[in-house]
C-alpha cells in the first residue's frame, strides 16, 4: 500500500535569510517540516550582512542592539541562550547626542544616572520622567504580551479583555510628538525622547504615543552590544538553523514561484526548480508581490505600494581610520542641525537633506576585534527619502559634510587618517535586496500603518504563501522582524497541520 500522501513531511521553502527568513526556518524545522532557504545574495544576513577590508570587520546594517528580552525569547524556544553563542555587553554610556562643540549629551547605562542627568537639565524632569517611562513599560510589556506576536489578520484578534480595558494607556490616538512636550520642555529632552522613533520610519508627529515604549526599550532595557558584532546573531541563528537540518542556499536568487490551483508548487531559482508544500517569502514585499508571482496571485496592485508611506533610505560609509577619535564612543548622534528640517526633506518635501543630521557608530571603542589595534572602524549613516537619485558626486559631496562636521564638533584632524572608505545607499539597497525605492528600514510604523493596516501576512489568494520581515507585522527592526519569521512560521505550520 502506498504511503498516505498527506502524513509525508512537508517541504517548506523561506525566501530570503535576514533575520525573518532564518526565524522562519528555525520555527518550521521545530514543528518538524523540511526547510530550505533560498537566498540571492553570496552570504547570509540580508540587511545585516557584514564584510571585512583592510583588517577591519563592519556590520553593514544595523549597530543598535534593543529589546534583549525578543533575543532571548527566540533562542529560548530551541533552548538556547544568547550568551551561548555571543558575549553580550551593555554599553555605559548608552549613546551620546552631539549638540555642537563640547556639547556633548551622554546617556548614562543606570536609570539613577538618567533621572540625574535629566533633573540637571530641566528641573522636575526627573520625576515626569518616571511616570513616562512606567506608562511606556505598561506599553512595552502589554504590547509584548498581547498585540506583537499576533497575525494580524483581523480586529478581532486584539479583543480581549486586557486589550480592551488598556486601550486608552496604549494612546495610539494622540502623536508621540505630543506626548512628550506634555511632559517635557527643554529642547534636548524632547530630542533625547524623540530619535527612537525615527527607528520606525516616520516623525514623532505621525508616530502614535504608543511608541513611548520605545523610551523605554532604550533607557530602562539598555543599549547592548554583542561582541564581535551584529553579525554575531545572524551566526547564532544560523547554527541553530543548521542544528535542526535546515538547508541554506546563498547565491539562489528566485525568480519565480508557480502556483497551481491556489498553492506555490515549485520556485524558480538561478540554481534550479525546488517543489514545495509551503513558503515563506521575507524578501521585499513589494518585490515578492511585484516580480514573483503572477498579477492574479498578488495581494495588492502596484498602485497600492505607491500609496505607502516608506520608511527612509540612507546614505552610508564604511570607514576605516588610522588612528583613535577621542571624543567618539560608541553610538554617537549628530544633532547639530534641525530634526525637524531634515525630517520634512524626508517626508515632506523628498530630496538630499540641505543640513543634515547623521549618525556615527564606532564599534572599535567596544570591540579590539573590528579594528587593527590604535585603528577606528566607523559607520557613518545620514537617512534620505527613499527614491532619491543616488550618484558617487552626490555621496562624495555629503561624504565631506559628515567627515568635516566631525572634524569640528570633535575637535580633531579625520580626512587625513582615512585608510578605508565604502559607500552604500539607494541603489546599493535596489540592487542587493530588490528593496522598493531602495528603502532601507521598510514601511513607517504610522497608525494607518499599524497591525491589521499592514500588508498582510498571508496571500490571501495563494493559500500556502506567507510573507514576513520588515513590510509586514509587526514592523521595521530587527526585533520585529524576528518576531515575523515566528509568527509566519506558526500560520504557515497551522496551515500545512490543518491539511493532515
Ligand atoms: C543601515 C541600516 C541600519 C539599521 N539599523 C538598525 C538598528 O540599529 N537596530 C534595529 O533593530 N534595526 C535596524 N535596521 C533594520 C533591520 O536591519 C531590518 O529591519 C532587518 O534586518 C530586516 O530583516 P528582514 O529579514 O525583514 O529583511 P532583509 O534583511 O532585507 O532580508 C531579506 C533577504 O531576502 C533576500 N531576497 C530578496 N529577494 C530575494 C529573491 N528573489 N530570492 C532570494 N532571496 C531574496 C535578500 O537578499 C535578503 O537577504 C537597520 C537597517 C538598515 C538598512
Amino acid at each position: 500500500m502506498l504511503p498516505r500522501e498527506t502524513n509525508r513531511v512537508k517541504k517548506t521553502a523561506v525566501i530570503g535569510s535576514g533575520f525573518s527568513g532564518l526565524s522562519a526556518a528555525c520555527f518550521l524545522a521545530k514543528r518538524g517540516h523540511k526547510v530550505t532557504v533560498l537566498e540571492k545574495n553570496a552570504t547570509t544576513g540580508g540587511r545585516a550582512r557584514a564584510f571585512g577590508e583592510c583588517g577591519f570587520t563592519f556590520d553593514m546594517g544595523p549597530s543598535w542592539y534593543w529589546m534583549p528580552d525578543t533575543f532571548e525569547h527566540f533562542f529560548a524556544q530551541f533552548n538556547k541562550r544568547p550568551e551561548d553563542f555571543y558575549q553580550l555587553v551593555r554599553l555605559d554610556p548608552g549613546f551620546q547626542m552631539i549638540f555642537g562643540k563640547g556639547d556633548f549629551l551622554q546617556v548614562p547605562a543606570s536609570m539613577d544616572g538618567i533621572m540625574e542627568l535629566f533633573e540637571s537639565i530641566e528641573k522636575g524632569s526627573a520625576t515626569k520622567l518616571k511616570k513616562f517611562l512606567a506608562e511606556g513599560k505598561f506599553k512595552y510589556e502589554t504590547g509584548m504580551r498581547e498585540l506583537v506576536y499576533k497575525p494580524a489578520f483581523s480586529w478581532l484578534e486584539f479583543a480581549n479583555r486586557k486589550v480592551i480595558s488598556g486601550a486608552a494607556r496604549f494612546q495610539l490616538l494622540s502623536s508621540m510628538r505630543r506626548h512628550v512636550r506634555d511632559h517635557f520642555k527643554n529642547e534636548r529632552l524632547i530630542a533625547l525622547l524623540e530619535f527612537p522613533v525615527l527607528f520606525l520610519g516616520a516623525t514623532a508627529k505621525e508616530i502614535p504615543a504608543l511608541y513611548s515604549l520605545m523610551n523605554y526599550a532604550a533607557l530602562s532595557l539598555g543599549t547592548w552590544y554583542p561582541a564581535g558584532g551584529m553579525t554575531e546573531i545572524i551566526k547564532a541563528m544560523e547554527s541553530v538553523a543548521l542544528s535542526l537540518n535546515v538547508s541554506v542556499v546563498t547565491g539562489c536568487e528566485v525568480n519565480s514561484i508557480y502556483v497551481r490551483d491556489k498553492s506555490a508548487v515549485t520556485l524558480t531559482t538561478v540554481k534550479g526548480v525546488y517543489t514545495t508544500d509551503g513558503v515563506i517569502a521575507t524578501g521585499d514585499y513589494h518585490h515578492t508581490e511585484q516580480t514573483l508571482l503572477e498579477e492574479a496571485n498578488r495581494n495588492y496592485p502596484k498602485s497600492y505600494w505607491d500609496k505607502k508611506t516608506f520608511a527612509p533610505s540612507c546614505l552610508i560609509f564604511y570607514v576605516g581610520v588610522n588612528k583613535k577619535i577621542k571624543k567618539l564612543i560608541h553610538h554617537n548622534l549628530f544633532f547639530d542641525t534641525s530634526l525637524d528640517h531634515h525630517a520634512s526633506e524626508i517626508y515632506t518635501t523628498p530630496k538630499w537633506p540641505t543640513d543634515p543630521l547623521f549618525y556615527v557608530c564606532c564599534p572599535s571603542k567596544t570591540d579590539s576585534t573590528v579594528a587593527p589595534e590604535g585603528m577606528e572602524n566607523l559607520f557613518l549613516l545620514m537617512p534620505i527619502a527613499p527614491g532619491l537619485e543616488d550618484t558617487e558626486a552626490i555621496r562624495e559631496h555629503y561624504f565631506q559634510v559628515m567627515i568635516s562636521r566631525m572634524e569640528l564638533l570633535c575637535e580633531e584632524s579625520i580626512m587625513p587618517d582615512i585608510i578605508y572608505k565604502k559607500s552604500y545607499c539607494v541603489n546599493d539597497f535596489v540592487s542587493d535586496y530588490h528593496a522598493f525605492k531602495g528603502n532601507a528600514y521598510g514601511l513607517a510604523n504610522t497608525l494607518r500603518q499599524t497591525a491589521v493596516l499592514k500588508p498582510k501576512l498571508r496571500n490571501k489568494k495563494v493559500k500556502n504563501l506567507f510573507y514576513a520581515g520588515h513590510l509586514t507585522v509587526p514592523g521595521p527592526g530587527v526585533p520585529p522582524a524576528i518576531i515575523s519569521g515566528e509568527i509566519a512560521a506558526t500560520q504557515l505550520s497551522k496551515y500545512l497541520n490543518d491539511r493532515r
